[in-house]
């Protein structure tokens, strides 16, 4: 068990406890594998309630984004959105310039050999928790959650439709199950759309959830019920030694063999003074809630390719998601992609007023848009499971099983080599 201990006495950290530090979509998912697996695991947030970027995403279990945004396509299209013309895409110049090693290891990955080793490798990530996805909330007794009616993709030309092609051909490849829809097809799969497109793609492998943050929730209460403990913290400094690591909060210490650090874009707050820090970026990203008075309700969420956003049915009301603004992670908000989209998912569906104010999440991107899953070769004991831009709901619980089955030395069930953290340092 972890222990609590006062600032001066020894370490005294119990074989087999490890620690993991965030309860998001992904620390939930290894505090869950690593108890499953026989560890005695201590799960720690500073938040009680799950507010952050497993709060926020437009909780699409996607099959179809296995296609990182930096693929070989990204050379054509990103001369535009640099120029500000898709609002897809925003920027801070100096952002950009002062990471500027990330981008350029960002772009080089952005070419057809590279995209095939990383759909194949995100793919096996993503089918598998699908998988383990529908066996937890099964457990958790909230299967009602899950929504198997798949997700859209609008094209108002023909013209973006071919730019997808690329795309579409990875993905068959992957054995995603697609469907193309013509305009009269579509209508009548989701007869509430009321804007006219040209046609659409539907993934019907994909599915989707009600409320990504109870979905969390739940997978913690079975981590809690089987015996897990659920500390709420805020670690503000870890040091490592041979016998293990010691974390501090701002009125404890705390002592453990093995740590998980799964706290998403703050990851490297903690990394850094373990000289293991990633080379993250925060490709930041806006919701808001509206309410509606359509007559028909969407059946499965919808991303609208020309528009620039996703639009989800969420238990809160329908959860307008907006692209992606690169920019430092604790900037303040500034919710302008999002007011851009707003028109063009009211000309798609009659969204009315506004739930609650715009929410900021971030999301944490490594430059090969891999999540690292893995042990820290330089500093034992240390394992990450962070990185997971824009799928973390989608990759989060074979992520804990791939960490569990490494950190029990068994048989993974997918190659775990290219999420090696290792390819950093
Ligand atoms: C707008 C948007 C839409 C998205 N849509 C989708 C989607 O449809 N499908 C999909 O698969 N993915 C989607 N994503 C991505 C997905 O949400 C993320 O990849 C995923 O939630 C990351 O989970 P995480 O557990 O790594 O991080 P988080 O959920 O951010 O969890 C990190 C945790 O660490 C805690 N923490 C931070 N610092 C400390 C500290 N010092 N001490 C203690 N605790 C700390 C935080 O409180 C937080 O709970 C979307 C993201 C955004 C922003």
């Amino acid at each position: 068990m972890l222990q609590d201990q006062t600032r001066n006495s020894a370490n005294l950290a119990a074989p087999d406890s490890v620690c993991v530090l965030g309860a998001g979509i992904v620390g939930v998912s290894c505090a869950l594998e690593l108890q499953r697996q026989g560890f005695q695991v201590t799960l720690i947030d500073r938040s009680e309630a799950v507010i952050e970027t497993s709060y926020g995403n437009a909780g699409v279990l996607a099959t179809s984004s296995v296609l990182p945004m930096n693929n070989a396509r990204l050379w054509k299209s990103v001369l535009p959105m640099l120029l500000g013309r898709s609002p897809s895409l925003r920027y801070q110049a100096s952002y950009l310039l002062r990471n500027s090693r990330w981008l350029a290891r960002f772009m080089a990955n952005a070419n057809q050999a590279s995209d095939s080793h990383r759909v194949a490798a995100l793919n096996s990530l993503v089918r598998q928790s699908m998988t383990l996805h529908q066996r937890w909330l099964q457990q958790a007794g909230c299967e009602q959650r899950l929504r198997t009616t798949g997700w859209l993709k609008l094209y108002s030309t023909q013209n973006s439709f071919e730019a997808a092609a690329y795309e579409r051909r990875l993905l068959t490849t992957a054995g995603v199950d697609m469907q193309i829809l013509s305009c009269e097809e579509l209508h009548q799969l989701e007869p509430g759309l009321q804007q006219t497109y040209h046609c659409a793609t539907w993934i019907k492998d994909t599915a989707s959830v009600d409320n990504p943050a109870q979905v969390a929730l739940a997978y913690r209460q079975l981590f809690i019920d089987a015996g897990g403990q659920f500390r709420v913290a805020d670690v503000h400094r870890v040091k490592h030694s041979s016998l293990g690591f010691e974390l501090c909060t701002f009125d404890a210490q705390l002592n453990c063999e093995k740590l998980v650090i799964a706290l998403g874009p703050w990851s490297n707050d903690l990394l850094s003074q373990l000289d293991c820090k990633l080379p993250m970026a925060y490709e930041r990203g806006y919701h808001q809630h509206f309410s509606t008075s359509a007559q028909q309700p969407l059946n499965r969420p919808i991303h609208d390719v020309d528009g620039s956003y996703v639009l989800t049915p969420m238990e809160q009301g329908y959860r307008l998601s907006s692209g992606v603004e690169l920019k430092e992670r604790d900037a303040p908000p500034s919710p302008v992609q999002l007011e851009a989209v707003i028109p063009n998912a009211r000309r798609a569906f009659p969204l009315d007023h506004p739930l609650d104010q715009p929410w900021l999440g971030r999301r944490p991107t490594l430059p090969d848009a891999l999540p690292a899953i893995g042990e820290v070769q330089h500093c034992p004991g240390l394992w990450l499971a962070t990185g997971h831009h824009h799928i973390g709901f989608s990759t989060g619980p074979a992520t804990g099983q791939l960490l569990a089955q490494l950190m029990s030395a068994k048989q993974a069930d997918i190659t775990a080599a290219p999420f090696s953290p290792n390819r950093f340092f």
